[in-house]
């Protein structure tokens, strides 16, 4: 119990330094980048993207991976790999918050199935909800699922969301959809 706390007491002392490092060194020294990427925990990832970049600059791939671990396991959920760095880290613009890069939305597509979650989405949404898609010519994806542009559930059963333009012939899936429905029996 005691060496437990002991052990937290440290990590809150060592995320204090890490984060005074931060504030007040605009150049970091190798050890200083060490010391804060291995120690700095929550100091660490709220300054992530910087640090990532000076120690690609400093080629410590060693501290890249360490920072990498750090944040797909304990920084921000739900969003998506990046390519170019590995970080989970592509935010609803597209554009990863490590790296910078700017992945297609065919990536987001390929990566977070839309074509299965589009079919499903499809059969389970009111004529209602077809028509706000077709009114505004995206759907929302996430991990959960394909959802209309309004819907509320989107970003509560999601901790992120990417907006997905609607192709010619998913357009036209929507619309043999209500037609199909609106068949005079
Ligand atoms: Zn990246």
């Amino acid at each position: 119990m005691i060496v437990k706390k002991a052990k937290r007491m440290a990590n809150v002392f060592s995320e204090f330094i890490a984060h005074k490092i931060l504030e007040e060194s605009t150049d970091l020294t190798p050890s200083q980048l060490e010391y804060v990427i291995l120690r700095g925990g929550r100091a660490a990832l709220s300054e992530a993207s910087r640090l990532y970049k000076i120690a690609v600059k400093m080629g410590r791939e060693d501290l890249v991976s360490h920072l990498r671990y750090l944040w797909n396991t304990q920084g921000p959920k739900g969003m998506l790999e990046c390519p170019n760095c590995g970080f989970k880290a592509i935010a609803p613009d597209r554009s990863c918050m490590i790296c910078g890069k700017v992945v297609s939305e065919d990536y987001i597509r390929e990566q977070l199935s839309f074509n299965d979650k589009f079919e499903i989405y499809i059969k389970t949404s009111s004529v209602a909800e077809l028509n706000e898609a077709l009114n505004y010519g995206y759907l929302l994806l996430g991990e959960r699922g394909v959802y209309s542009p309004r819907s509320p559930r989107a970003r509560i059963e999601n901790p992120v969301v990417y907006i997905i333009y609607m192709r010619r012939n998913e357009v036209s899936r929507i619309i043999e959809e209500i037609n199909s429905r609106q068949l005079p029996i």
